[in-house]
């Protein structure tokens, strides 16, 4: 996969509608160019050297000329790059795609076409419409809602006829014109319409109604594009069929402020109830290289008989230095493994070790009492944790035994996007906002 351009459908929006080629080639990147329609999470995917390119696209405010864009494939392909042209939906539905790969071709640029779930039929799904349904509507048919040039026109006569599902992109500047046009020549004013907007992504919203009431249904509900107008009887089955606006948290604006490292866990199954997610990562995990007492501790593991993990961060970082040194895990088959709880004994597991004992509650009391009752005097407890953890467990355990507690970390405050943040606390009816640990 070099030196080519290779025009994505990045799919309707959710980010797991691309295709399995398109996040491979996503990921092998060099360059990616994007736009608006394109989800921008996405490119999270990339490595990290890759550079994005965003090209813009709202209906009259074009950030960069189509030539403009072709000119860039051009010029990054011939810089010998991988070139991801990503593109919303499918590349060849009303996308340009067409064009761009015309140019690259007349230019001499080696290209291939990755197609994505186009937002008419996709989007349509999320909202609960079938595209076509058995007797009901027996073909479909896209249409752009808006031509470059202002006097070419659809057979309106022709389309009004059709038996099958209506679809139109582009369109909502023009729902109005498009209505009149459909009613004056002859569709019943009862067809059902429905209107897809943001389709597919979390903040998705569908608005209803028919031929007759839905530009005020439109203006009422303030519907703005990038939307989706559908015309046809299989809108009503869109009772029976929606699901995606159903999810427990759907329509939920949150934001997850912990650590980056950690937080992709906690957004996917937010993001999987439905709710819409913001990330700002209110700190980060800054590892503490070049710690003596580390390597004091690690030349002595065999004289611990207590290793006490009270992090994810803290067991990771540990066996990171513990295998810098060489070591491997039977390096702590002398000490009895402590997890302060259960997402901590998972992390000792990935490392193929059980923790031989967790308190019931997770929190420090709990902790500190449950080792004080199986502790003796000739024990030594080691206890590699984050920067300023409370004192008093250090404290409780060495009135029982010798206790060394190790820094391996620290969590500082990540400043980087509190303007963003603030931004969107402002703009957004944020429903929740979610802590998970003391320093967030
Ligand atoms: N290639 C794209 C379409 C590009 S034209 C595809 O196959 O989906 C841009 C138009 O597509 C928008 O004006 C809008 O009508 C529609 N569109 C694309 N993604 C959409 C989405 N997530 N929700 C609603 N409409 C969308």
């Amino acid at each position: 996969m070099t030196n080519k351009v290779y025009l994505v459908g990045a799919g309707p929006g959710d980010v797991e509608l691309i295709t399995l080629r398109g996040m491979n080639v996503v990921k092998n990147a060099d360059v990616i160019v994007y736009d608006r329609l394109s989800n921008p999470k996405l490119l999270e995917y990339a490595k990290d050297s890759c550079e994005f390119v965003y090209v813009g696209k709202k209906a009259n405010a074009h950030t960069m000329k189509q030539e403009d864009i072709n000119q860039l494939l051009v010029d990054e392909a011939k810089l010998g790059k991988m070139v991801v042209r990503l593109k919303g939906g499918d590349p060849y539905v009303f996308g340009r795609g067409g064009e761009e790969g015309v140019i690259l071709n007349d230019r001499g640029v080696e290209f291939e076409v990755v197609p994505g779930i186009s937002s008419s039929i996709g989007g349509l799904a999320y909202a609960g419409i079938p595209i076509t349904y058995r007797n009901i509507a027996t073909s479909f048919h896209v249409f752009t809602g808006h031509f470059s040039n202002e006097d070419e026109e659809h057979p309106w006569e022709a389309i009004s006829k059709l038996k099958g599902t209506l679809v139109f992109l582009m369109g909502m500047k023009n729902l109005e014109k498009i209505v009149c046009n459909l009613k004056s020549n002859g569709l019943d004013e009862g067809t059902p319409v429905a209107i897809v907007n943001w389709a597919t992504r979390s903040n998705q919203r569908v608005v209803t109604g028919n031929l007759r009431d839905i530009v005020d249904v439109v203006k009422e509900e303030n519907i703005k594009a990038p939307s989706l107008i559908v015309v046809g009887d299989v809108v009503d089955l869109r009772e029976k069929l929606e699901f995606f606006e159903k999810r427990p948290l759907y329509g939920q604006k949150i934001v997850v402020t912990r650590a980056r490292a950690q937080s992709s866990k906690l957004v996917d199954k937010l993001s999987n109830l439905g709710a819409t997610v913001f990330e700002y990562p209110s700190i980060q995990i800054r590892e503490i290289e070049d710690n003596e007492n580390v390597e004091k501790a690690m030349d002595i593991l065999d004289d611990y008989t207590h290793i006490v993990f009270t992090s994810i961060n803290g067991v990771n970082i540990f066996f990171e230095r513990l295998f810098d040194r060489g070591f491997d895990s039977r390096d702590l088959a002398n000490s009895k493994l402590i997890a302060v709880g259960s997402a901590t004994k998972r992390a000792l597991r990935n490392y193929g070790l059980n923790a031989d004992w967790m308190p019931e509650n997770y929190d420090g009391d709990s902790l500190a009492n449950g080792l004080r009752e199986m502790l003796k005097s000739d024990h030594r407890v080691l206890i590699p944790r984050a920067k300023n953890g409370r004192a008093d467990l250090i404290d409780s355990i060495s009135e029982v035994c010798k206790a060394d507690e190790v820094i391996l970390y620290e969590s500082v405050v990540d400043e980087s996007n509190v303007s963003e943040l603030n931004e969107t606390i402002k703009k957004n009816d944020i429903d929740y906002i979610t802590f998970t640990s003391s320093s967030t």
